[in-house]
């Protein structure tokens, strides 16, 4: 029977398991936190509906706390924009912890052997490879890929998030608040708010000067510390497989640039992990939005007057920029469109 062992229990991980026991494979999937503090990372939990093309069929939905059909969008704290019937505003604020407990028992269910508490120490990579017909890097970080595959381009920036109370952001809406080189939520989540921010910044007092004035304008209280964590800004690393080492979700830098969405494309990843095609099929289904989504945030950060394109931009455009669709070519013709005319 072919073996397959899965290093990370975030959606990346769990998707795997969940595809390769559907192709008969023997899973053994090795996570170093507990099942009660999984998952460790900070999250803003919420996701498109898209993610349901990739996602277990018969997973329950309980994890769902909000159907969001609208998006609130602020550049510099000035309302700009009011998103309804947007594809990817179209979508859910979730209870992470019990979205991976669902797709957990799921994997359970199916006869992957799942260890919690267990860190899997990256200088084990070469043994696990003799041992194993595949191993799967899902540790977000790419903690064992990261010595055969070219890293070059994954970068992180720091984010922020935390959980907070108040009344001022209905419970269909999502808050989407831009600044010159980074970004801020507010997320309605059950009688709470996910809020965070993340940005291209190096003093974090940035990111809390941020936060502050989003609490404040729509009179929030924090109700836990803000925790602090990274999110890949770089795009997909170039080569996702060697040898039967195969890479997926974050820890291959499969995150949108400009939106810091990586849920669905760890899923994503996870679902096709196992075909021979992989690397092809990544690239063709997912990998070209997230590079595009690079390409466009390394131009809007050279850009000054972001709020004019902000005010401009059509709802078209801003799908296209959030879901990564507009290739350089086009990006470089609306920079001129807009800015620089
Ligand atoms: C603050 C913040 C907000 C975000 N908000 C959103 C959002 O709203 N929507 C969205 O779609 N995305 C969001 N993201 C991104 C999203 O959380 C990630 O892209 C996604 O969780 C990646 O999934 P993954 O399975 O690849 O990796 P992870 O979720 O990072 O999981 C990796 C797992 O591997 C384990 N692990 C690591 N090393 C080892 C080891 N050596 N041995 C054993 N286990 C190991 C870790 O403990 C972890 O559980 C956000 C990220 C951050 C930081």
């Amino acid at each position: 029977m072919v073996k397959a062992i899965i290093i990370g229990s975030g959606p990346a991980g769990l998707s795997a398991a969940y595809y390769g026991r559907l192709l008969d494979i023997k899973v053994e999937l090795y996570e170093s936190a507990s099942f009660d503090e999984n998952p460790l990372k900070p999250c803003g939990e919420a996701i498109p509906k898209f993610i349901f093309d990739y996602l277990p069929r018969e997973m329950e939905r309980d994890y769902i706390l909000n159907y969001i059909k609208r998006a609130y969008f602020y550049f510099n704290g000035e309302m700009i924009r009011e998103f309804k019937n947007m594809p990817l505003i179209d979508g859910y604020i979730i209870d992470k912890k019990k979205f991976l407990s669902n797709m957990a028992e799921l994997a359970k269910s199916m006869g992957v052997k799942l260890i919690w508490s267990k860190f899997v120490h990256p200088n084990k990579v070469m043994d696990l490879m003799s041992e194993y017909d595949y191993v799967i890097d899902a540790t977000g970080k790419g903690a064992f890929a990261r010595r055969f595959l070219d890293y070059s381009n994954y970068k992180t920036i720091p984010v922020l998030q935390a959980y907070a109370k108040g009344n001022s952001v209905p419970e269909d809406t999502i808050v989407l608040w831009g600044v010159d080189k980074g970004y801020a939520w507010v997320f309605p989540r059950g009688d709470l708010y996910n809020i965070g921010v993340g940005g291209v910044y190096d003093n974090p007092n940035i990111l809390r000067k941020i936060i502050n004035e989003v609490l404040i304008h729509f009179n929030l209280k924090l109700v836990n510390d803000l925790r602090g964590a990274s999110v890949s800004i770089g795009g997909p690393i170039k080569k996702l497989v060697y040898s039967n080492l195969r890479v997926i979700g974050e820890a291959a830098g499969m995150v949108m640039a400009t939106t810091g969405e990586g849920i669905r494309f760890a899923v994503a990843s996870g679902s096709i992990v196992f075909d021979d095609r992989y690397e092809e099929r990544f690239w063709s289904e997912h990998g070209w939005k997230l590079r595009n989504s690079v390409k466009l945030l390394n131009l809007l950060l050279k850009i000054k007057n972001k709020t004019k394109l902000a005010r401009i931009a059509t709802d078209n455009d801003y799908f296209a920029f959030f879901e990564g669709l507009y290739s350089f070519s086009k990006i470089l013709k609306i920079g001129f469109k807009y800015v620089f005319r």
